[in-house]
């Protein structure tokens, strides 16, 4: 009896132990810091840092890219194409709410990447109260020695790359944004043209003037961009075949135009130097794609965002022991799916081949068709456009399909295509309501689909390789980001 209580004493004294010892022995597995935005990291610091930024890209623009890939390289096989970024051995994701909306914006989630507070949509690196200013990771890198490089597929004034430079509280301000770039003293800016050139009334300074005096070099053809070098000085390389500021869909662009991977390639010819770099890269036009529910699109500009990886990718195999890439997205856009109501379990990837060009540019045609004005407007009219264009025979629509265009040729062709009603909104959004439903039958005959024309609040994924990359795996929030890199590169840690 003694003993066997005994035995029940010791028992329950090692197993009170054992728990003790395994709940001390987890805390760190746990990633239970001290403070919330504080993470410890002892290992080496980087010297070349690259943070990618898919904007508007979440699971489904990764897969169905890699989908898409795979049914191409091997038909019917279900065997997706990897990107080069999935491969990476580290893997978390992200929670993308903002102080506004658990659907946020880029400029709150790009401050909370760069700066590591959360803030307001439309915010960049400001409070909610647009007073006090937040420092983006950049400043202390460069304080630190690390020449600093910016990219982006849209303009070098939009939101996300702008967080890696200005302060601003309402980010439509680009004019004020340019200014700041001209005032950042970073050393590389590459990819889409400034917005609001001459200010927002257009009766300022041209930016550019105001760039130049401040020491920068402006390249903006193939031949002055492509001799750019470390030392070529503070430069901005400004996509010479641009389209409203941003580099063309990547579906569209021609041969020989210079793609978001070409800016990294150069980026990494300015600013390679024995102290290292900081290259932010965006591929802005994903969430462009998003938006306007492209499928097609979506998948290039991502295939695009991941030959830019390749670039950096080549670096690290060169200095793997020096460099840290980082990938991951702003937030979510266009609620895609993979997977549609009349498709059910099957996909049709092999169907969004065909497709030659953006909505972008089939609005082009379809607006000229229009502007003829005429007399009895049909849509057999543009069959041989929506054939080179989608790859859609006309004579293939199903009933529903055909009831679908029919409509958004008619609305298309009436003097207001703004949505009249919730109908409307819900089935064009403020997009040409032609090219729209041609995307909308394309992405659906491939089993994919789209819940709205905005962003969703759905988290995004990131993925890590190389030096520090292990501080990045799990489920956290966004503003994390900028702390474990701070830590990494030991810059401050700004509360
Ligand atoms: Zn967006």
């Amino acid at each position: 009896m003694f003993k066997k209580n005994h035995f029940k004493g010791i028992a329950s004294i090692c197993v009170i132990g054992t728990i003790l010892i395994s709940l001390v022995a987890a805390q760190p597995n746990l990633g239970i810091a001290k403070s919330a935005n504080e993470e410890i990291y002892k290992g080496k610091t980087p010297k070349y840092v690259f943070m990618f930024i898919g904007d508007g890209m979440s699971y489904a623009q990764i897969s169905s890219a890699e989908m898409y890939l795979g049914e191409k390289s091997m038909p019917g096989k279900l065997t997706p194409e990897q990107l080069s970024f999935t491969k990476f051995p580290v893997h978390g994701s992200l929670m993308t709410q903002d102080s506004s909306s658990f659907i946020p914006d880029s400029a709150s989630t790009a401050t909370s990447l760069a700066s590591g507070h959360k803030t307001l949509s439309g915010v960049i690196n400001m409070d909610e109260t647009k007073t006090h200013e937040y420092k983006p990771i950049t400043e202390d890198l460069k304080a630190k020695g690390y020449k600093i490089g910016i990219i982006t597929s849209v303009p070098i004034t939009h939101a996300t790359p702008a967080a890696y430079y200005a302060k601003v509280a309402n980010r439509n301000d680009a004019y004020e944004i340019g200014k700041q770039l001209a005032a950042s003293g970073f050393d590389y800016f590459g990819g889409g043209d400034f917005d609001q050139k001459t200010g927002p009334e257009g009766t300022d300074q041209p930016i550019y003037d105001i760039v130049e005096e401040a020491g920068y070099t402006i390249a903006n053809t193939k031949e002055e961009i492509q001799a750019l070098n470390n030392r070529s000085g503070k430069v901005v390389a400004i996509d010479p075949d641009d389209y409203e500021t941003a580099l063309d869909y990547e579906i569209d662009r021609e041969p020989g135009e210079l793609a978001l991977a070409d800016y990294v390639k150069k980026g990494i010819d300015v600013l390679n130097n024995n102290k290292g770099f900081f290259m932010m890269v965006e591929g802005g036009k994903i969430d462009w794609a998003n938006h306007a529910n492209d499928a097609a699109a979506s998948i290039y500009d991502t295939v695009a965002f991941d030959d830019s990886v390749k670039v950096a990718l080549d670096f690290y195999n060169a200095h793997p022991k020096d460099t840290l890439i980082l990938v991951t997205a702003d937030h979510e856009c266009g609620g895609m799916t993979i997977g549609y109501s009349l498709t059910g379990y099957s996909t049709h990837f092999e169907k969004l081949q065909p497709v030659t060009m953006s909505y972008q540019e089939f609005d082009k045609i379809s607006k000229l068709y229009k502007g003829t004005n005429p007399a009895n407007p049909k849509l057999e009219d543009l069959s041989a456009n929506i054939k080179e264009a989608y790859g859609l025979d006309l004579a293939t629509l199903t009933p529903y399909e055909a009831s679908l265009l029919n409509n958004a040729f008619a609305k298309f062709m009436s003097a207001d295509t703004k949505p009249a009603n919730d109908q409307e909104s819900v089935l064009y959004g403020t997009y040409n309501p032609l090219s729209v439903t041609l995307s909308h039958i394309m992405n659906n005959r491939a089993g994919l689909s789209f819940t709205t024309y905005s962003h969703t609040g759905v988290p995004v994924p990131i993925y890590a390789v190389g030096t520090g990359s292990e501080l990045f795996d799990g489920y956290y929030d966004n503003t994390k980001v900028y702390y474990k890199l701070a830590s990494i590169t030991q810059s401050s840690q700004a509360k």
